[in-house]
């Protein structure tokens, strides 16, 4: 925007100047005239040149600081005792750029650069066959300067507005975002003071149910001992989603600066899910390079467990998980993969939104709650990493957590 500004300003400031150029360049021949009359006079007599040759017509059309130069084929000037500008003797005739205008910077008698714009034409006139060559060339050095100072005034002023323009634009942004951020905040301390409140009561259940199926109640029949367990599943998995929302709600808090050691963290996970494993048939694979990751320790370890429980529950019996930790420049790449029927790619990204489930019966027979991979997701968050879900060669999933 500024650019243009200064381009239709540059441009509004030498349009005089240029259009005089191309007037006088295109009536050479009276100019040539005009100005071989005048030498020749001057040399009979300077008084009756002043009064005699100027031609009142041509003379109009010529704005202040105009001078005219005429050259012969050879590149020397003819009308050197009427040119008027003090740097004419550094003009050299240049035959490149003929009819065109440009800018030239000559050094003055003082030794000052100086700046003219300029536009050289061919000439053919049967009175004067000498002169090949016109040169006509007005010093525009105070319309730099003024210009100069203009695009200064203009760049101060555009970059004051910017500035201004900035700390309005960040200033509304943050008064804008201030109900979202308190509404999401006002969500997330429900979140955490409902998960804190469930729990008491969680636990008190969760132990009555305990000591009740500890001791034998002969009396009990069929129904009863379902109605039991059903409320001892049931109970389960409501302590199972108000830890994980609780630990959601904390995440942000908890310190990420330990040294994990890769590979001895997915041998932990593995051998706390090898009975999961072993009911299932399933063979669990470690291919871990000696890696390490700066982060939290348990919530890799949630992670890592959260993926592998995944790829044994999908998994067909007698399937195996494999996982694998690299260092790839200067990212660590982490992947979990199965052999399950793996994920359909339009729910690839939905399967880690809270509660969202393929098959909500399957998941529920397998004891999951629907909060595993949103979990996970957090927790990749948390440590500024990135988590991808594909199909591998297996038919199943390979989910790649990579870390920066
Ligand atoms: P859940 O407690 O149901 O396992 P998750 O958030 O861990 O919840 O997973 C969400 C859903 O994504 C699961 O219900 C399952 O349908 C699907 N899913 C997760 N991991 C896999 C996997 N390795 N293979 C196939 N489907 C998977």
């Amino acid at each position: 925007m500024t650019t243009i500004i200064l381009q239709i300003m540059r441009n509004g400031l030498y349009s005089n100047v240029d259009s005089s150029l191309s007037r006088i360049s295109s009536k050479t021949d009276d100019y040539v005239e005009m100005i071989m009359g005048r030498s020749s006079l001057v040399n009979q007599d300077s008084e009756v040149s002043k009064s005699n040759n100027s031609n009142p017509k041509l003379s109009e059309q010529i704005v202040a600081n105009t001078d005219i130069i005429l050259f012969s084929d050879d590149r020397k000037i003819l009308n050197a005792d009427n040119i008027f500008f003090a740097s004419w003797e550094s003009l050299k005739l240049n035959k490149k750029y003929l009819s065109k205008i440009y800018e030239i910077s000559l050094t003055n008698i003082f030794g000052h650069e100086e700046k003219y714009h300029i536009v050289t034409v061919k000439v053919k006139n049967s009175s004067y066959p000498d002169v090949k060559y016109m040169s006509v060339i007005i010093n525009v050095d105070q319309l730099a300067t003024a210009n100069e100072r203009y695009e200064r005034i203009i760049i101060v002023v555009m970059a004051t507005f910017w500035l201004i323009s900035i700390g309005a634009s960040v200033y509304l942004a943050n008064w804008t975002r201030k109900p979202i951020i308190e509404s999401y905040e006002k969500q997330k301390a429900f979140v955490e003071n409902a998960s804190h409140e469930l729990r008491t009561p969680l636990a008190v259940m969760q132990l009555q149910i305990d000591l009740y199926n500890s001791s034998k109640h002969p009396d009990n029949d069929t129904s009863a001992q379902q109605t039991i367990s059903m409320i001892t599943e049931q109970t389960e998995r409501l302590g199972k989603m108000v830890r994980t929302l609780l630990d959601m709600s904390e995440l942000q808090t908890i310190a990420r600066d330990e040294e994990i050691a890769i590979s001895a963290l997915v041998e932990e996970v593995l051998a706390d899910l090898e009975p999961l494993a072993q009911e299932k048939g399933i063979n669990l694979i470690e291919k871990c390079d000696n890696v390490l990751l700066m982060g939290s320790d348990i919530l890799i370890y949630r992670l890592v467990y959260n993926l592998v429980e995944n790829a044994i529950k999908y998994n067909f019996s007698d399937g195996t998980v494999t996982v694998t930790a690299t260092q790839q420049n200067s990212q660590l790449h982490l992947t979990v993969e199965d052999t399950g029927n793996g994920i359909p790619e339009e729910l690839k990204e939905r399967i880690f939104e809270p509660f969202f489930r393929l098959d909500k019966s399957r998941s529920r027979e397998l004891g999951g709650v629907g909060l595993g991979l949103a979990l996970v997701r957090e927790i990749v968050r948390v440590h500024n990493g990135s988590i991808l879900v594909k199909n591998n060669a297996n038919s199943g999933t390979t989910f790649e957590v990579i870390f920066p």
